[in-house]
């Protein structure tokens, strides 16, 4: 596809599943936004939404992210989402998940799951009880499996080193990133930029988790707000999505982005305005598919050192992207979109639709 039509051509959903169920209090909506390269493969989100319309929305925006991140990942699978509406006041987990898992086998492997933002591999084994086409369960006999977050860190690693060389010329070693979160993935992320010779300065709404970081990494804590106009070489963004718009890109001092958070642009046109303040912008479905790589080895069944050399992978890959922007001369957000359109439109099955 050429690049100038990629940034306007987001595909419609194949299908949007909607489902509630009194008994257990679940309600939310699954997204197969695409199976045209392979199941729509991505996790479960928990939170708390307003309206059911709320979360449809950010179920389509993630599905359609990860039919991205998985074509450009080359892996076979397409892209979907499952998002939970948090219920108001206490209820039993296990009911929920095990509605939820009741919902993904009557798609009969369309759509497969795994852990997500206030999810976890307690939630995925309950889902398991109800049917097969789930990841993120335990690591059984040195397979692949578990929690994803230590592989999507290790990737955004190997993006932020090729980005940095890329930008600053400079290695990790040199420069200053600020982590904006300290999850699952922003943590596991700290430990590997310590390791690497990275300051990191931080912010983390829960306090002892930030304290625990300036202990163990010598990082600099601040707050959330004040990171986005840090003096810091690096944004790492690991919290929530869309949490850069037009006024957090015109305070940036950071001449790089590049961090695991879903969908860090608030609106497609602030790649172009990160590129016009000379930020390099890492593509966040590129740098932070390390996760979703692993999910793919348990579910396919490959071997541990098949998903580390696929994960060490991401960094070329970023090496690529930004190549192949500077050839078109598009921003590498737009790079990546067009890659990745391009794979999921030279599919077999969309071929033969055609
Ligand atoms: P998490 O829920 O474990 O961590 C999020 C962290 O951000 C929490 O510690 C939370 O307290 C903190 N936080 C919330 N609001 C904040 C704010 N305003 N400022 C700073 N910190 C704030 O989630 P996670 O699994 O670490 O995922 C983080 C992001 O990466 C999400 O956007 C997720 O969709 C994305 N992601 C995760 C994976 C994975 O493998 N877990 C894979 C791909 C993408």
């Amino acid at each position: 596809m050429p690049l100038d039509q990629a940034r306007h051509h987001a595909l419609p959903p194949e299908e949007v599943v909607p489902f509630s169920d009194d008994a257990s209090g679940a309600s939310g909506v699954i997204v197969l936004h695409s199976t045209a390269l392979g199941p729509a493969a991505g996790g479960c989100r928990l939170w708390h939404y307003a309206s059911d319309q709320q979360a449809t929305q950010d179920a389509l925006r993630l599905a359609e992210g990860m039919a991205l991140k998985n074509a450009l990942a080359d892996l076979p699978f397409g892209g979907g989402k499952a998002v939970l509406r948090l219920p108001e006041g206490p209820f039993d987990r296990e009911a929920l998940f095990r509605s939820l898992g009741g919902v993904v086998r009557s798609l009969r492997g369309r759509y497969v799951t795994a852990e997500d933002v206030g999810t976890g591999v307690a939630d995925m084994e309950v889902v398991a009880q109800e049917t097969h086409h789930v990841a993120g369960l335990p690591p059984r006999g040195g397979k692949p499996g578990g929690d994803p977050s230590p592989w999507t860190a290790l990737g955004v690693a190997q993006a932020m080193q090729v980005a940095v060389r890329h930008r600053l010329g400079a290695s990790l070693s040199d420069v200053t990133v600020g982590v904006q979160g300290l999850g699952h993935v922003g943590y596991a992320l700290c430990e590997l930029l310590h390791d690497m010779g990275a300051r990191l300065v931080v912010a983390e709404p829960r306090s002892e988790i930030a304290a625990r970081a300036a202990d163990r990494f010598g990082a600099m804590v601040m707050s959330s707000r004040a990171l986005l106009s840090a003096r810091v070489d690096v944004l790492a963004p690991c919290a929530l999505g869309g949490v850069l718009d037009a006024a957090t890109v015109d305070g940036l001092k950071a001449q790089l982005v590049c961090g695991a958070a879903n969908n860090q642009l608030a609106s497609e046109d602030v790649a172009e305005r990160l590129a016009g303040r000379g930020v390099l912008y890492a593509p966040d479905f590129l740098v932070n598919a390390g996760g979703i790589v692993n999910v793919a080895g348990e579910y396919l069944g490959w071997g541990a050192a098949e998903v580390r050399q696929r994960v060490m992978a991401i960094g070329r890959r970023l090496a690529d992207t930004l190549a192949r922007a500077e050839r078109d001369g598009v921003v590498p957000h737009q790079a990546a979109r067009a890659i990745a359109l391009d794979r999921i439109a030279a599919a077999p099955r969309v071929q033969a639709a055609a």
